[in-house]
């Protein structure tokens, strides 16, 4: 299976297009550097949009979820568009109307397929070295019980669209002379020093002494 690179026309970006992309190695990225999607659905109450951890495998991206939630079995029966969103600056013009921010978005189509039991463990593995590479190693691992009571879904990156803006603002000519700040509020995700658990005498491994900015 091969990621997305020709839009569909649910994928083709119309506004400001030129911020768009189909490049899988841009979607990987946006993919690779999220901890949390936005998966979208609907049932007989209407469209629910559900935050949820998620992570990446070849040409997949994978979530997982208890096999008692809503969400979970609704997925597995409907399409759904899942989204990514990476916020890196506010975009300050000297026009309130070209006000923007900097992104780097994805929106991805598809069916979620649920994975078999031989591929829940390995995925799921995959999904602990995206948080903490190294600690599947140190951890209990998952037993017959819990990963009976764990779906793990995925769906293939094959219908999808990025889009990124970066850079300044846009002014029009006519405002380039007006007495307002213009420029951009650069915003990035802080890590903050780890805080070990009440009773924990284990030394911080690697991958915790790195977490801090
Ligand atoms: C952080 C952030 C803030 C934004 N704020 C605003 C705002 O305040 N007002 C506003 O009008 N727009 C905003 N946008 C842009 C917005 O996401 C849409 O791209 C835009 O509104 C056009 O939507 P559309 O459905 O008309 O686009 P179309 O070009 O008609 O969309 C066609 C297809 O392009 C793809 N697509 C569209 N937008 C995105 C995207 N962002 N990422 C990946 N694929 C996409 C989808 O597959 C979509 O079906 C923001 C984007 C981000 C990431």
């Amino acid at each position: 299976m091969n990621t997305t690179t020709a839009p569909s026309t649910r994928t083709q970006v119309k506004r400001s297009a030129n911020r768009g992309s189909h490049d899988p190695a841009v979607l990987h990225a946006i993919i690779d550097a999220a901890w949390v999607c936005h998966t979208a659905f609907t049932d007989e109450h209407g469209v629910h949009c559900i935050p949820m951890a998620c992570w990446r495998l070849g040409d997949y991206l994978y979530i997982h979820g208890s096999n008692g939630s809503r969400m979970v079995r609704r997925l597995q029966e409907q399409d759904c568009c899942v989204t990514i969103t990476h916020v890196d600056g506010l975009v300050l013009a000297r026009s309130a109307f070209n006000h923007s921010m900097n992104y780097r978005s994805a929106v991805i189509y598809g069916r979620f397929e649920t994975v078999d039991e031989a591929g829940k463990r390995p995925a799921l593995e995959a999904f602990m070295e995206h948080l903490a590479p190294g600690r599947q190693g140190e951890v209990r691992p998952g037993n017959d019980k819990e990963y009976a009571a764990t779906t793990v879904l995925r769906i293939a990156l094959a219908e999808a669209a990025c889009k990124t803006r970066s850079g300044p603002p846009e002014d029009d000519e006519e405002d380039l002379h007006l007495p307002a700040w213009a420029g951009v509020l650069p915003l990035r995700e802080a890590r903050g020093a780890p805080v070990a658990d009440a009773g924990c005498g284990i030394a911080a491994p690697a991958y915790v002494q790195r977490w801090q900015d």
